[in-house]
């Protein structure tokens, strides 16, 4: 607790997140814990969105209208539909233009999967999702996948990380180290700057 406030002083907002499609609008400071949801929405300045991952893509997303969302992205969940609730529930706000930023994840290089898990993971999460890892075998393109199903929701990607959670010893990853810890992500606007 501490430490997040030493972030961003205020309550923050994390679901319980079970790899669904459910998005939920934070109408107060601290509301949507311990809700079984995968993203969080709000047009709120005083509050703070956060999700935690180790291999799933966080992403963050805001609109000049000042709405603004976090999401837990896996491949079930992007095939689950998350970031379509996630772009519905903002628009219900009135969100015009979305802009997005995809965080660290697992990346293809280091998430082989069986041929035949990946053609059920693309057959339910879109194309992008097939890519190959280090070795030239089938894999799972998270990131990949991630930004298709944002620009199909019709949002624009502004920046993806480059960094690879599995891989990177900065970053904590489940399917790598079976670490336990993971990563928080936060988003919240600054009312002065208005960002
Ligand atoms: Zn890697």
């Amino acid at each position: 607790m501490a430490r997040q406030q030493r972030i961003v002083a205020r309550p923050w907002s994390c679901p319980e997140q079970v790899h669904g499609r459910k998005a939920v609008e934070v109408l107060r400071p601290g509301d949507g814990c311990g809700i079984e949801a995968d993203a969080l929405v709000t047009q709120r300045d005083d509050v703070a969105l956060a999700v935690i991952t180790a291999d799933c893509a966080p992403v963050a997303l805001s609109s000049p209208e000042g709405v603004f969302a976090v999401a837990h992205a896996g491949w079930r969940g992007l095939a689950a539909g998350v970031l379509d609730a996630t772009m519905e529930a903002m628009e219900c706000l009135g969100a015009s233009r979305v802009h997005a930023l995809v965080g660290p994840c697992i990346h293809p290089e280091c998430y082989a999967f069986t041929p035949a898990d990946l053609e059920e993971a693309v057959a339910l999460g879109g194309e992008g999702l097939r890519g190959t890892d280090r070795y030239g075998r089938p894999a799972l393109d998270l990131p990949a996948g991630v930004c298709a199903a944002l620009r199909r929701a019709g949002a624009v990607v502004d920046e993806v990380s480059p960094t690879c959670t599995a891989c990177s010893p900065d970053h904590w990853s489940w399917r790598a180290e079976r670490d336990r810890a993971r990563q928080a992500t936060v988003v919240w606007r600054d009312a002065r700057s208005g960002r």
